[in-house]
């Protein structure tokens, strides 16, 4: 019966028109499939965020499921898949408690590109690295003595110690790991509600 029909009655290009009519709304989908999902483990603990492209195909692979949706459809072919906010994954995954790489680039982040002595928030290029206790004082470069800082905090600091110098950093500086993903996480969530209950806990 479906061969007959698929023979006969249906043009060549029956499935290709299919796809075209779904055409209109995958032109759309383009840019909310670069929209951030938030990806929890199967603890419900979050732990990444990423592509809303890539959270479709670990849920199309079946290594994750759809916890909240984003409102939006992608059609293709012949699915219809709601597009993802949250999803988990299936499988728990042990998550490394290792921290990422010492590097300028990584302490920017983690600072958020703030002078951590006067809070101004600058591009990368007008921040300089900090040395709390400087290394001509024995402070070593790691994540608990290195920070984000503005050139003229820097020279006002010169060769002392904040204590020494009256200036008071913003926060105690501490590696870059789970916890602070989990706050830059935090903070993108809070553009998203569906997100909040998975965050704020
Ligand atoms: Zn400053």
């Amino acid at each position: 019966m479906l061969g007959r029909m698929e023979s006969s009655s249906t043009p060549p290009g029956r499935h290709a028109a299919g796809l075209m009519a779904a055409a209109p709304h995958r032109d759309g989908n383009g840019s909310f499939l670069l929209a951030p999902v938030l990806v929890l483990n199967a603890s419900y603990e979050p732990i990444n965020v990423c592509a809303a492209r890539r959270a479709l195909v670990l849920v199309l692979k079946g290594v994750a499921m759809t916890e909240e949706e984003n409102g939006h459809f992608l059609h293709a072919a012949r699915i219809a898949m709601r597009v993802p906010s949250v999803i988990r994954l299936l499988e728990y995954r042990r998550i490394p408690h290792q921290s990422r790489a010492l590097s300028r680039k990584n302490i920017l982040l983690r600072d958020r590109n703030t002078c951590q002595y006067c809070a101004a928030v600058l591009p990368s290029a007008e921040l300089t690295l900090d040395h709390v206790i400087p290394r001509s004082r024995g402070g070593s470069s790691t994540w608990e003595n290195l920070v984000a800082c503005c050139h003229p905090c820097n020279r006002r600091k010169g060769n002392q110690s904040p204590l020494e110098a009256s200036m008071k950093l913003m926060r105690e500086p501490r590696a870059f790991n789970l916890h602070t993903s989990r706050h830059i996480m935090r903070l993108m969530g809070r553009s998203d509600d569906k997100w909040r209950k998975y965050l704020f806990y």
